[in-house]
């Protein structure tokens, strides 16, 4: 006892299965340990993919926004353009029927008043019939003459077969 050692069976019998349950313990701890490690793996490998999806997500989103920046000011430009060649055309027309035109636009697909071309109508191709077109002949050139079909303010041309 003395020098240290375990002189009593019995002590170095409870020493001993001490030992052994330590050892199980042992093993136990590194088995988890594995486990936590290999989740720990899993899980670093899921934040880098995701990671990569924001950032690929992030850059998508930038060059959509570029291009539909873009899209949006040529269409800008573009209105524009088409308001700028319009005022001349408007220029002196009374204000009745810009508004009968524009409101005809709206209505019928962007079109509000059709050429009269070959006695037929430029907006719904329907040809006018003889007594309309009697009607029309007869009419002062700044009465405003409408398709009995479609609504829309025919223009007379040279072209228009009257
Ligand atoms: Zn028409």
């Amino acid at each position: 006892m003395d020098q240290g050692l375990v002189s009593n069976p019995k002590d170095l019998q409870r020493m001993q299965h001490e030992l052994e349950s330590l050892e199980r313990r042992i093993t136990s701890l590194e088995d988890q340990e594995l486990e936590v490690m290999e989740r720990l793996e899993a899980a670093q490998q899921s934040h880098t993919s995701f990671t990569t999806q924001v950032s690929e997500a992030d850059e998508r989103l930038d060059s959509l926004t570029t291009s539909r920046d873009e899209k949006a000011a040529g269409i800008d430009a573009e209105l524009a353009e088409i308001l700028a060649a319009r005022a001349p055309a408007v220029d002196g027309m009374p204000e009745e029927l810009l508004a009968l035109y524009d409101r005809l636009r709206e209505q019928k697909g962007g079109v509000g008043a059709a050429p009269l071309r070959a006695r037929e109508c430029g907006g719904c191709r329907l040809s006018l019939d003889p007594a309309e077109l009697t009607t029309i002949r007869g009419a002062p050139s700044n009465e405003v003459i409408r398709c009995e079909e479609c609504q829309r303010i025919l223009v007379r041309t040279s072209e228009s077969g009257l």
